[in-house]
Parts: structure tokens; C-alpha cells; sequence
């Protein structure tokens, strides 16, 4: 053997050994990592290990791990190592293009030796760097998963079969471990995205059901109160009622309850339009709010009318004190659209448990406390048993007497005058009765007040208009000189249409207006005596006489009594009946007689019961009388008749 051949074999032993070595790390190094990864879940954590042994593995100046998005259609370097890596990681890159396109699409590895097998055109454009690239398919037991990719040599150089074989056999090892992992990542995204779906989920429906507990209290709001005032509608203040009455029960406190309206508040609303009536409410309503305490329960029950709820009143005294201050505090004049308005109300006042134990009957004497409030113009009233005993009814019998209005329930009487100068009947008087189904026949004593707080005394005036003027035409087209009379309310004055009613009802019964008397009480023509003098002066132009009824009674009007165009009086019954016994009563009729004659009118008696005083009147030279002595009211029916024997006579036109 030469020494130079024994060179040779040493050098060859030496490489070959070298070799060896080398190939041993290598497998230790494969078998390692196998073993790292596949205890590693994390991807991120997985391909960097893979990264960094793939460096080592090939000699590469940068691996670069591209993986195949979940989209599949496109890589992403999810990892890699050495030179520029770090600024590659994390970018894309389409299928379709580049080396890691053309594994994909062939599912094998890409190295310089791939380049003899392309067709010319493909080669050119690779040739330059194919051998700078090495580039293994990472398959994994289901799927393409990506590869692993050396770029330039260490030293330079191009990489070579050897690189191939080992990192194609290390990409083998370390796809089931990739795969894992990003089968573990990919299962983690879908929880989280499955978990921020339930968040959302939940979020959305706890906002629906924030939002529908928003609109069910909203609903509950419009449920318990007023629309217009939003304060406590009829039915919470029934509950609230009934709450205070259980804790005072409990306490043994008192509680009071409350109820207002306002006095004319119709003629507000008439007179100045809905919307200036609503703005009245709204301003009583705060105006109440602000006087009573955040405990305390203000509420309208509709219309005009509100109710308060005091609990823990101490007694009768602390409930007046506090009616006091709401009275003062709703009263003050409001200003609205430029002009001073008076806001006067009624308030009645039921207190628990002297008044009642129960709502209800609360309820309903502090509305009869209201009406006697309203009646004595006292402002406020507490409840009376005495006063209540005519007022049990009264609920009941106003919707009875509409009904009663509307169905001809209603009947006229009629009682004549005799003219003290010609000794005849000069006229009838038309007196109202109601045929109550139940009570049977009613006087006007006993529904005209209610009729009157009721607004229901427009249609029964109307009714008994009408009735008495067709039997007024009637005597005129008999040939009979007869004038009826018809009683009127304050409210019939007031109202700007009555005149109008009037005539309508003339013209419908072909009955002459100078045939027809309105009577109406002093007190009723001093309630607003401005609106009863302009409301007399038309139906004077129309040519209806007015009497004034129950003179002497009301507080004198002297002053008016000029100027209202009257052409009568009436003295009152309670004057006349018993002046032949009593010398005051005498005194009285014959002053009142003297002084309708001085104004120049014409003067009537009433409750003319007796000869006596029938005489005395003559001597006093009064102009005519009615009463039981000539006659009592006559039914409708009997009228005829009696007029026919009547030892008075008829004067005939
Ligand atoms: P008034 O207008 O003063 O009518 C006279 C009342 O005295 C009538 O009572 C009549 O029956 C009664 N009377 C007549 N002669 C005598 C007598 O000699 N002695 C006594 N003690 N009483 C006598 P009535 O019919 O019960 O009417 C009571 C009041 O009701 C009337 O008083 C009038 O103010 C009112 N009224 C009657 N009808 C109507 C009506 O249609 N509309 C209105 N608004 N009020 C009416
Ligand atoms: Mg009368
Ligand atoms: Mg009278």
C-alpha cells in the first residue's frame, strides 16, 4: 500500500466516520424533537422547536414554516428562524403562486433536482433560486397540513439530496405532532368563538330583557296614571288607599282621604278652549304634588276631579290644617295666556276609621263631603252623616234621571194664576215631576239640585220647554189668552246657547214669545249677574218676559234689580202663607209689593193657601196669585177639564 493510498484510506475512514457522527446527531437530534413536539400542544410552540431543529438539520440561513390556512387557500409562515425570519412570520401568500404553491399542488418536495423534471417555461423562471430553496410537504394523517422550508445555505452553496432526504424524513416525524396541534388550535378557536357566541348571545338577550322590563314598567306607568298629568290614575289610588289603611290599621293611625274639584271648571273649558283646560289640570296637579309630601298620594280620577291620600294623619284637625294649605296653594290665581285665572275648588274630606274602615265607603263620603263643600261654598267640608243621608242615592239617581230625561220619564203640572184686576186666569205655571220607575212620583226638590250639579238640567229645561210651550201653542190656537210659565237654573242663564234654545222651541211649537214666562230665583241671577243681565236683555228682544221667582229670599239686589229687565216678581211662598197671621209677614209682602210697583213691575204671589190672605193681597193691590187656595198643581191630563169648570174663566183673545 502507498503511503499516499494509506493517506487516501485514512482520510476516507475519517470522513466516513465523520459522516457517521454526523448522521448520529442527526438522529438523536430527529429523535428528540419527535419527542419534544409531541408532548408540545401549542402550535406557535410546536412549529418554533421544528423551526429551529429544521435549521440545524439543513444548515439553512432561515427556515421558514408556511402553514395552510383554515380558509384553504393560502399559506401563512406561522413560524421560522434565522436570518429575516422574524420579518417574514406572520404574512400570507396565495396557493396559486411560488414554490409553496407548486408542494401543494404536487404533494411533494420541492429541492434543486425537481428542476430537471419541469417544462422549459416553469424551469426559467425558477432556475435562478432552486437551488437556494428547499421546500418538504408536511402531510399529516387526514391532510395537506404545510411545509417546511430552508432558504440559503449556511456558507452558501446549495442545499442537496442529503438535505432532502433528512428533512423530508424529519417532516415526516413532526406532522402528526403539527397536526395535533393545530387541530388542538383550530378546536380552541371554535370554542372560543362557540363561547363568544354564547357571550353575545347572552348579552343580546340580557339586553331584550332589560329592554322588555323597560317597557313592561313603562306599561305599568300608563296602566296607574293619568296621561295627561301623570300622576296616580283612579286605580292606584285605590291601592294606595288601601295600603294606607292596612299600615294604619296596623299603627292604629289615622288616614285621610281627600277629594277636589274644581268649581266651574266647564266654563274654563267652554269658554277658553280644551287645551287651555288641560294646562288648568296639569298646574292643579303639580300645584298639589308640590303641597303634599312624597308619602301622600295626589291623583286624578278624571275630569275636573283629583283625590289625595294622607296616611298617618294624627286627626280631624291635622286633616283641616292640610286641606287648608292645599286650598291656598290651588287657589292662588294662575296666569294663562296673559290673563289672571281664580281656580276654585271644592274639597270633601273622609277620614279612617272615623268615617269608614273601608275604601270604598271612603270613597264615597269624601265625595258626598265634596258636594256639601261645593253646596256652602266652604272650600272644604269634612264628612257629615247628617248631610249624607240625601246624597246615598245620589250616584245612582243622576244616571236614572238621564235615562229618565231621554225616555219620558218626566211630567208637567200646571198651576194657574189669577189676575186680581179681571178675576181670571192669566196664566199657568209649568211645575216639573219625575215618574221614577222605583220612587215613584218625584218633585223637583228632589232631583233639580242634582240636576243642577249634573249639567243635566240643560236637557230637562229643554224637555220641559218644549212640553209646555206645545201645550202653550195649543191654548193660543183654541183662542185662549194664557201665558205659561217655565223655571229656569242659573246654569240655563249661563249658558251662551240658551237663547238660541228658546226660540228654537217657539218656532217648533208655533208658540207666541210673548206668551212664554222664564222664572228664575234672585240667587240663581246673582251668581254671575253680568252673564244673567246680557243673557235677559236677548231673550227681552225676543220678546220672553222674566219673572223673578222666590223674591225677598235671595240677598237683595237692589242695585241689579235696575237694571236687569225683569217685568215681574214673584214674592216668595214663605212671606205670603201666612200673612194674615203673621204681622212681619204682612209688613214684608206689602214693602216687596211696593216695591215692584215702584220699579214698575208686575207682582205675583205665591202660597196664596186662604181666603185671608187672598183678600189682603187684593187690599195691598198686588197683581195676581197662585196657590193651593185656587189651585194645586194640575196634571197634564186634568188640565182641560178643570180649566173648562173653573170658576175663574178664561179671558179669550
Ligand atoms: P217655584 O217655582 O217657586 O214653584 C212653586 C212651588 O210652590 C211649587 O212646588 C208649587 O207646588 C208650590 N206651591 C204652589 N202653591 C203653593 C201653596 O199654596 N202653598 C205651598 N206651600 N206651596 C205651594 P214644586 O212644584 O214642588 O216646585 C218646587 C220648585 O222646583 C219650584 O219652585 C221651582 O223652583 C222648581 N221647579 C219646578 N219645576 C221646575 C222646572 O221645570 N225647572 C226648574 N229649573 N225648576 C223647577
Ligand atoms: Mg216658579
Ligand atoms: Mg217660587
Amino acid at each position: 500500500m502507498s503511503p499516499t493510498r494509506k493517506q487516501d484510506d485514512k482520510q476516507r475512514i475519517e470522513f466516513l466516520e465523520g459522516e457517521l457522527r454526523k448522521r448520529e446527531t442527526e438522529i438523536a437530534l430527529l429523535k428528540e424533537t419527535s419527542d419534544t413536539v409531541s408532548s408540545e400542544l401549542q402550535l406557535d410552540s410546536v412549529l418554533s422547536i421544528v423551526a429551529e431543529r429544521a435549521q440545524r438539520l439543513v444548515d439553512a440561513e432561515t427556515v421558514l414554516i408556511p402553514i395552510l390556512d383554515q380558509s384553504l387557500s393560502q399559506y401563512i409562515y406561522r413560524a421560522g428562524c434565522g436570518k429575516n425570519a422574524a420579518e417574514i412570520v406572520g404574512e400570507s401568500l396565495s396557493l396559486s403562486i411560488g414554490i409553496c404553491g407548486w408542494v401543494f399542488r404536487h404533494k411533494r418536495p420541492w429541492w434543486h433536482g425537481v428542476l430537471s423534471e419541469l417544462e422549459v417555461e416553469e424551469r426559467n423562471q425558477w432556475e435562478h433560486e432552486a437551488g437556494t430553496v428547499i421546500l418538504v410537504p408536511l402531510i399529516g394523517k387526514r391532510s395537506f397540513l404545510g411545509g417546511i422550508a430552508g432558504i440559503n445555505k449556511t456558507g452558501g452553496g446549495e442545499f442537496d439530496k442529503n438535505d432532502l432526504d433528512i428533512l423530508t424524513m424529519f417532516a415526516s416525524q413532526v406532522a402528526i405532532a403539527i397536526e395535533n396541534a393545530i387541530f388542538f388550535e383550530e378546536r380552541k378557536q371554535a370554542e372560543e368563538a362557540l363561547q363568544s357566541l354564547n357571550q353575545e348571545l347572552e348579552h343580546r338577550v340580557n339586553t331584550r330583557t332589560k329592554e322588555l322590563a323597560i317597557a313592561n314598567e313603562e306599561l305599568m306607568h300608563q296602566a296607574l296614571h293619568d296621561a295627561l298629568t301623570d300622576i296616580p290614575n283612579r286605580t292606584l289610588l285605590h291601592d294606595r288607599l288601601q295600603q294606607a289603611i292596612h299600615a294604619a290599621q296596623r299603627e292604629r293611625q289615622s288616614v285621610a282621604l281627600m277629594m277636589m274639584d274644581l268649581d266651574r271648571f266647564k266654563e274654563i273649558n267652554d269658554t277658553m278652549g280644551h287645551h287651555s283646560g288641560d294646562l288648568v289640570l296639569q298646574a292643579v296637579a303639580a300645584r298639589l304634588r308640590g303641597t303634599l309630601r312624597q308619602s301622600d298620594t295626589v291623583a286624578r280620577l278624571g275630569g275636573d276631579e283629583f283625590a289625595m291620600v294622607l296616611p298617618g294623619i294624627g286627626n280631624q284637625d291635622s286633616a283641616i290644617q292640610a286641606a287648608q294649605k292645599i286650598l291656598n296653594a290651588v287657589q292662588t290665581p294662575l296666569v294663562l295666556e296673559g290673563r289672571h285665572l281664580d281656580i276654585g275648588v271644592s274639597l270633601g274630606i273622609a277620614l279612617y276609621p272615623d268615617h269608614g274602615e273601608e275604601s270604598g265607603l271612603l270613597m264615597q263620603r269624601a265625595d258626598v263631603a265634596m258636594y256639601a263643600a261645593k253646596r256652602n261654598k266652604s272650600g272644604y267640608a269634612l264628612y257629615d252623616a247628617e248631610v249624607d243621608r240625601y246624597s246615598v242615592d245620589r250616584l245612582a239617581l243622576q244616571g236614572e234621571l238621564r235615562h229618565g230625561i231621554e225616555h219620558d220619564e218626566l211630567l208637567l203640572y200646571y198651576q194657574p194664576k189669577i189676575d186680581f184686576h179681571s178675576g181670571r186666569i192669566s196664566g199657568l205655571e209649568a211645575l216639573v215631576r219625575w215618574q221614577h220607575p222605583r220612587h215613584g212620583l218625584m218633585f223637583p226638590d228632589d232631583f233639580i239640585p242634582l240636576a243642577e250639579r249634573t249639567g243635566l238640567i240643560k236637557p230637562l229645561t229643554v224637555w220641559v220647554l218644549q212640553a209646555a210651550l206645545r201645550r202653550c201653542g195649543a191654548w193660543q190656537r183654541d183662542g185662549l189668552a194664557l201665558t205659561v210659565a217655565v223655571n229656569i237654573s242659573a246654569s240655563n242663564l249661563q249658558d251662551p246657547h240658551f237663547p238660541e234654545v228658546v226660540a228654537t222651541a217657539l218656532t217648533a211649537t208655533g208658540a207666541g214669545a210673548s206668551w212664554l214666562e222664564l222664572e228664575i230665583t234672585e240667587t240663581a241671577i246673582m251668581k254671575e249677574p253680568a252673564v244673567a243681565i246680557a243673557a235677559i236683555g236677548k231673550l227681552n228682544h225676543m220678546g220672553v218676559l222674566l219673572a223673578i221667582d222666590d223674591f225677598g229670599t235671595g240677598y237683595s239686589s237692589m242695585a241689579y234689580l235696575k237694571k236687569l229687565l225683569v217685568a215681574k216678581i214673584k214674592i216668595d211662598k214663605s212671606f205670603v202663607m201666612d200673612m194674615h197671621t203673621n204681622n212681619n209677614d204682612a209688613v214684608i209682602v206689602r214693602s216687596l209689593i211696593g216695591l215692584g210697583h215702584n220699579l214698575g213691575l208686575s207682582v205675583v204671589a205665591e202660597g196664596v193657601e186662604s181666603a185671608e190672605v187672598w183678600d189682603q193681597l187684593k187690599v195691598l193691590g198686588c197683581d195676581s196669585a197662585q196657590g193651593y187656595s185656587m189651585s194645586h198643581p194640575i196634571p197634564s191630563e186634568q188640565l182641560d177639564d178643570w180649566l173648562k169648570q173653573s170658576p175663574w174663566g178664561v179671558k179669550h183673545k
